[in-house]
């Protein structure tokens, strides 16, 4: 049994005519003789407007509540999907999590898939009919609706993949596929045929907002080949696949880059062994997701500046946790907002010396400057000023032909 797994973003389903669209794309694979599971994310905006209902009772809504209730999100536009179908003469039906079951683990609000019953699905595959399965839910083993992280139908649809052995698949959303950066900040990016699981997550933790993150860990765990494409228009799209499969004819393959990011500075720390665990196991503890770090070694050796960058949101908690730590001593503490992290990526740079060098000189050129550097194997990061992206991502792309 040959099958595919469709999967549809919210923008993919929403509204009436959009469904009809997604009725008629489906169409067309039903008609290759190859088996078909759709997996749907509620239609746009439906999740936040459920969202914020509960803040109307409360901040702190129960858990096992907001899971019940998010999910009915994805209810309604696979209701819809399976009905458009049935209406163009193709079998089809809806099933929601607990019904398949889908099995989830972990805590409400970000569990994740462990278990898929196939039985049921396969035997409704068999008898030619479509299943239209909601994305981002599952059941825990109390058997109470549970919920994926936000964005989490991506990671359904890999999961759902993975179980039945699908030879692809697709995930249909309302961008053309990858891109070399974002379009709307560079005009000449470009569209990326095929990159590498390596590559696209290290793209979509560092801002490009394609896939959720998590889900793209699950298809490079399970080598699930995943076609990124657009529902809008019928153009090919990006594969993301194994190492192996991707051309090696570019060093970069991508540049993406953050957008609220802050830099603290802490001046004149009194420096001994332990204390930067010091600074920041309080701030692991309070789950605050520390990126960028350097320190610097005054000249008396006695005192240290150390610098790292943290997200917008959390810099009066840092502020805080940090005026109150006893276990440290500083001078002061600066703060700058207005920080981007740009970052080249591309599995080329692994064997190709003198990719660090060519990006400083680009950016150097173009009076840039440089206020914190970080490295992977496939990633070169800078912190600069944020007024100056569009100037920096613009010279990247160029510096390493990501326009050809
Ligand atoms: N509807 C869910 C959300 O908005 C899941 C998804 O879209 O993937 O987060
Ligand atoms: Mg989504």
């Amino acid at each position: 049994m040959k099958i595919v797994v469709l999967k549809f973003g919210g923008t993919s389903v929403g509204s009436i005519n959009r469904i009809k669209k997604v009725a008629r794309i489906i169409s067309q694979y039903v008609k290759t003789k190859k088996k078909v599971i759709v997996v749907s994310s509620a239609m746009s905006g439906v999740t936040n407007e459920l969202i914020n209902k509960t803040k109307k009772i409360c901040n702190n809504f129960s858990p096992s509540e907001y899971d019940v209730l998010l999910s009915s999100g994805e209810q309604i536009s696979c209701a819809l999907i399976s009905g458009s179908l049935n209406h163009i003469g193709i079998k089809s039906r809806s099933w929601l999590s607990w019904q398949v079951p889908i099995f989830t683990e972990g805590t409400y609000k970000k569990s994740r898939i462990t278990n898929i019953f196939k039985s049921k699905i396969s035997k409704y595959l068999r008898s030619g009919g479509v299943p239209v399965i909601t994305g981002f839910q599952g059941i825990n083993l109390e058997n109470r609706l549970t919920t994926l992280e936000r964005g989490g139908s991506d990671s359904s649809a890999i999961m759902i993949a993975k179980y039945f052995r699908a030879e692809k698949c697709i995930i249909y959303t309302d961008v053309e596929g990858v891109y070399t950066t974002d379009p709307k900040a560079v005009k000449k990016a470009k569209k990326i045929k095929k990159i590498s699981y390596e590559e696209m997550l290290e793209m979509s933790s560092l801002g490009t907002k394609v896939m959720q993150p998590a889900s793209i860990q699950d298809a490079r765990l399970n080598r699930i080949d995943v076609d990124v494409k657009s529902s809008f228009v019928d153009r090919p799209g990006t594969l993301i696949t194994k190492k192996k499969s991707v051309s090696k004819d570019k060093i970069i393959t991508g540049i993406s880059f953050t957008k609220n990011d802050s830099k603290i500075t802490l001046i004149g720390v009194v420096d001994k062994p332990g204390v930067a665990a010091s600074i920041f196991e309080p701030l692991s503890k309070n789950s605050i997701n520390v990126d960028m770090v350097v320190q610097n070694i005054s000249s008396d050796g006695k005192e240290t500046d150390l610098t790292f960058t943290i997200k917008n949101d959390d810099i009066i908690k840092t502020e805080k946790l940090l005026n109150k730590n006893k276990l440290i001593k500083f001078k002061s503490l600066l703060v700058t907002k207005n920080v981007s992290k740009v970052s080249i990526i591309g599995v080329g740079m692994i064997t190709t010396p003198g990719v660090t060098y060519r990006m400083f000189k680009a950016l150097a050129k173009n009076k840039i400057n440089i206020q914190v550097i970080s490295t992977s194997e496939i990633k070169i990061s800078v912190l600069i000023n944020k007024k100056l992206i569009k100037k920096a991502i613009s010279a990247l792309h160029k510096e390493f032909n990501l326009e050809k």
